[in-house]
């Protein structure tokens, strides 16, 4: 081994055995492994020759899902940088939080992003699209690279630290996670771990299962964990295709798995519904596709029903993880999803997990509490936040802000975030609960719990639906269907039907904030 196994480098170098194979695809563009490799190692050399990046110096991404996205992002890591994936639906102040908070020294952004960037006064690399003045193109500085380009010469260990993603702001300000090249190296397996569980309890091994090439079709932003974690490492790895959208559209993503012969769809719970509703969906053949794999936001066990009933027989897996986890923790996939359709599955094979108590003491199997981490794959702490990193991260354990249980088999439910339950009259009500029901109802097509200020209880349970087309249903239907389905006290008391889509992140998650200021004013 020339670079340790748990280390960025070390993947970036099997990744060029795969060579002449397709590594990405972006629309007509068919980019090999060892194209991808030269651009790399090109850019790697100019972010050190030309703009002086040394070991821990930030290289900031702004892009959306480009081929050239990932060429900088391998390029900073390569060089020896924190690569720091900025958010490309942020506006110019969010960005210029993004890069001011991190400290970047060099950007690397598509030309919207860029124009965007251009009052930080930065050094600034433009992929695609015109460069601002002072700038200079993607194609300037890498060129077009031959055999002979190296890697520029870094020590790194895997202690380094090697990204700063940014959560997706849910809760509240987005916090850089800072990973290590060990969080980042150990990502591909956490992946690989799940799959071969899913290929062993259908009777198989690993050469049986792998008859076809793995195509993955990437339905979220590589600026989230997902995306670059539960995708991208993971195909270097195994060399297979990635193909990338510049962003999610199911009519599109219908098209590509055809045209492709995707055979791994991966994305948040929403896209895979989405790709079933639309009107297109029957007329496009995706016999190719196997794998359904979705994560990162609750998926209502209704979900899966659809999928087996639209895509029967494949293999379909929820992941659940965090931008502190470096992407998947827990998963539940093949035959223990279909029997247990609620719940998030086993650990990954190199996760500890456990519930605590408001006081840290962990709690029997069963009971409801916060949901704790540990491993390889949780990250160093936050970025330039070391009061929120001290109560986040406590004796090696990552505090998820979830509540949880875990049964005696070992299998974790996600019962809802701590900070999105509805307190009514003292009762906690879980959202994910009450919108999980909502969902059985066939006329819903979307649906957000939020709690609603009163007087007396302190807050009483609302919720925000939108109907599939074509379905009528009025509050009252929906409170007598969920009637006997949950306790009475969970059932909504206020209902706002909407016709636009409800407000997500690229998440996957609702920003029940922001749904709470436009229907509450607060
Ligand atoms: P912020 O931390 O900034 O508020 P965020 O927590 O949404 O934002 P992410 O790190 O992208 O940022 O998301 C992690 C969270 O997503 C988890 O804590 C959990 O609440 C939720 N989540 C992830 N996967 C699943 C899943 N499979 N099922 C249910 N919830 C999930
Ligand atoms: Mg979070």
């Amino acid at each position: 081994w020339k670079h340790a196994p748990a280390h960025f480098r070390a993947l970036l170098d099997i990744s060029r055995f795969h060579g002449d194979k397709v590594f990405l695809v972006y629309e007509d563009e068919h980019i090999t492994f060892e194209e991808h490799y030269r651009r790399v190692a090109a850019l790697a050399t100019r972010l050190v020759e030309d703009y002086g990046v040394t070991k821990g110096d930030r290289v900031a991404v702004a892009m959306r899902n480009y081929p050239e996205w990932v060429v900088a992002f391998s390029a900073a890591l390569a060089a020896g940088a924190v690569a720091v994936p900025l958010n490309a639906w942020w506006t110019e102040p969010e960005l210029a939080y993004g890069v001011s908070d991190s400290g970047a020294k060099v950007l690397i952004a598509d030309a919207e992003r860029a124009a965007r960037l251009a009052a930080t006064g930065l050094p600034l690399i433009v992929a695609r699209g015109e460069a601002p003045p002072g700038a200079r193109t993607f194609a300037e500085v890498v060129g077009e690279p031959g055999p002979e380009v190296r890697l520029p010469d870094v020590e790194l260990s895997p202690e380094d630290p090697a990204t700063i993603f940014y959560t997706s702001g849910t809760t509240g300000h987005p916090k850089g996670a800072l990973g290590s090249h060990r969080n980042l190296g150990q990502s591909p397996m956490t992946v690989a771990y799940g799959l071969m569980r899913a290929v062993a309890l259908a009777g198989r091994d690993v050469s049986e299962a792998a008859g076809q090439r793995r195509v993955t079709l990437l339905a979220v932003p590589l600026f989230h964990v997902t995306g670059c974690f539960s995708a991208l490492t993971t195909t270097m790895f195994g060399g297979g295709g990635l193909v990338l959208m510049y962003k999610w559209d199911p009519a599109q993503a219908l098209r590509l798995i055809e045209r492709e012969r995707v055979t791994v769809m991966i994305g948040v719970p929403t896209n895979a519904w989405q790709l079933m509703s639309h009107p297109d969906f029957a007329k496009h053949d995706l016999s190719s596709l196997n794998t359904v794999g979705y994560g990162g936001a609750p998926a209502p066990p209704k979900l899966l029903e659809r999928i087996t009933a639209n895509l029967p027989q494949r293999a379909t897996s929820n992941g659940y993880g965090m931008t502190e986890t470096t992407a998947l923790a827990i998963g539940n996939g093949g035959p223990d999803y279909l029997s247990r359709p609620d719940s998030i599955g086993l650990p990954s094979a190199v996760v500890d997990v456990r519930v605590v108590d408001p006081a840290g003491e962990e709690l029997p199997r069963g009971e409801v509490g916060e949901l704790c981490v540990r491993g390889p794959n949780v990250i160093m702490g936050y970025w330039n936040k070391p009061q929120a990193t001290a109560e986040t991260f406590v004796n090696g354990w990552l505090h998820t802000g979830d509540l949880a249980k875990i049964d005696e088999e070992g299998f974790v439910y996600i019962v809802d975030r701590a900070k999105d339950i509805v307190i009514r009259g003292g009762e906690n009500v879980y959202c994910a609960e009450v919108e999980a029901a909502l969902f059985e109802h066939p006329a819903v097509d979307d649906a957000a719990v939020i709690g609603v200020p009163h007087d007396e209880l302190g807050e009483e349970v609302g919720a925000v639906v939108r109907l599939a087309p074509g379905s009528s249903v009025t509050a009252d239907e929906l409170r007598g269907f969920l009637d006997g389905r949950i306790a009475k006290f969970k059932i909504p008391v206020h209902v706002w039907f909407r016709e636009d889509e409800l407000p997500r992140n690229p998440g996957g998650k609702i920003l029940k904030t922001r749904l709470r200021r436009e229907i509450l004013g607060s």
